[in-house]
């Protein structure tokens, strides 16, 4: 089958791959440059462990104090602040306690078995080497915070994911770089895996892909009787199907076909700093909302979120703020080498829209804070698809 895939971040190199490897003639079409595609800049992580949507019932009651204070890790980009009203209302829908916990086993049932999916790309693409399993940490400021993590983790664990609970001397122990005192324990996902170079990961599967790349920087999609008529500033493709796989740029390329899905970017930043790698295992400061992954010969300190503003410039106070929880911990790095800002593609119940929206389109975004970890199993679902497989209801482009 002749196929176009519309985006060329994870999720759709990942696809891409798949199904040129499975005998369809496959066409890439994406800008060349995208310098905020969110899958070059993250922290890394098959973050197996990630069963919590964004929207629980504590992030509905600390949303105010959250969302209105510009320096908290979770903040609104207060220029697009009215324009993201409908898809709030939505998302503080999705917090509250049954739906939370619907959504929470949801992404249990997708996200737990990544790192085998993952295992076998990695190995199939000869990259082995930038792939680690030395587990992940969430570490707590404080006794008060460390009680209340674990208590938290009980759900994780009720839906299967493994987790430790760590003291001070266990993590100095796993740690020994971070500073003594400075946290009171940790939350430690044993052997899960990382990702010390995901742009990398973009460049081989791009390379390894056998498919047509076009480098459009606009597009629209109109249905023709058989299969999909795609305008772009390079001239018109056709296709029998279509995969939508623009990351936090879908939305607006399905509203002229009548599907309308509630997607936002939730900006996310990151800095690096060549050069130091005084860790050996992604490590998130809970209260400040970032990982510091190790990267290859660098550190990568990456994540907090700021709603909205999907073509708008970087908030420069973001990085500064995101500066200043990276010394909280490691007071002497030198100054960052470089710094990025990337779009995740948001939905209000923190799960993907995966699936055929109308005949011949299929829907792979919307994956919000585990793109990287969800990649893979996107690309087979999406090939179950065009084999004319329904969507999962709970990631069905119809379930809005
Ligand atoms: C700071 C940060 C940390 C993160 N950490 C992790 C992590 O540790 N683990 C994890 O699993 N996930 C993580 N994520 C989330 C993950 O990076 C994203 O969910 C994932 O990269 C989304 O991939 P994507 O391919 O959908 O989107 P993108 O990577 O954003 O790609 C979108 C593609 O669409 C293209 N495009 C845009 N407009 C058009 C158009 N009009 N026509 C055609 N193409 C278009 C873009 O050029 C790009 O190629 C993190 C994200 C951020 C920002």
């Amino acid at each position: 089958m002749q196929i176009a895939v519309v985006g060329a971040g994870i999720i759709g190199l990942t696809t891409a791959h798949r199904l040129a490897l499975e005998g369809h003639d496959v066409m890439v079409i994406a800008p060349a440059e995208e310098p905020h595609r969110a899958s070059t800049g993250n922290a890394g992580t098959i973050a197996t462990y990630a069963l919590d949507p964004v929207g629980t019932p504590g992030v509905l009651r600390d949303a105010p104090n959250l969302l209105l204070n510009p320096d908290s890790p979770l903040a609104i980009h207060r220029p697009s602040a009215l324009s993201l009203v409908p898809w709030l209302l939505r998302f503080a829908r999705q917090s509250l306690p049954v739906a939370a916990q619907r959504n929470r086993q949801a992404l249990a049932g997708i996200a737990l078995d990544a790192d085998t999916r993952w295992r076998a790309l990695i190995t199939a693409l000869g990259l082995d080497a930038l792939l680690h399993d030395r587990g992940a940490l969430y570490a707590y400021d404080s006794p008060q915070a460390l009680a209340r993590g674990a208590e938290a983790m009980k759900a994780r664990q009720a839906l299967g994911a493994a987790v430790e609970m760590l003291y001070a001397p266990a993590l100095h122990a796993l740690e020994p770089a971070l500073p003594e005192g400075r946290f009171a324990g940790a939350a430690l996902f044993p052997g899960t895996l990382w990702l010390d170079d995901p742009a990398a990961v973009l460049t081989r599967l791009a390379a390894s892909t056998r498919a047509h790349r076009i480098d459009a920087r606009s597009l629209s999609l109109a249905p023709k009787p058989q299969g999909w008529q795609i305008d772009t500033d390079r001239g018109p493709f056709s296709a029998e199907a279509v995969v939508l796989a623009a990351g936090a740029w879908s939305a607006p390329l399905l509203r002229p076909l009548g599907v309308k899905i509630p997607l936002t970017a939730e900006r996310g930043y990151h800095l690096e700093f060549d050069g130091i790698e005084p860790l050996t295992r992604p490590t998130c400061p809970v209260a400040k909302g970032f990982y510091f992954t190790p990267m290859k010969g660098r550190l990568r300190a990456a994540g907090t979120v700021e709603l909205g503003g999907i073509g708008a410039p970087p908030s420069p106070h973001r990085w500064e703020k995101l500066e200043q929880g990276v010394r909280s911990v490691f007071p002497d790095l030198p100054p960052p080498s470089r710094r990025w800002m990337g779009l995740r593609p948001s939905i209000p119940d923190s799960l993907p829209v995966v699936g055929t929206a109308l005949p011949g389109l299929i829907c792979a975004f919307g994956h919000g804070h585990i793109g990287l970890t969800l990649a893979p199993l996107t690309a087979e679902l999406v090939s179950r698809a065009l084999e004319g497989e329904a969507p999962q209801p709970a990631l069905s482009p119809a379930r809005f």
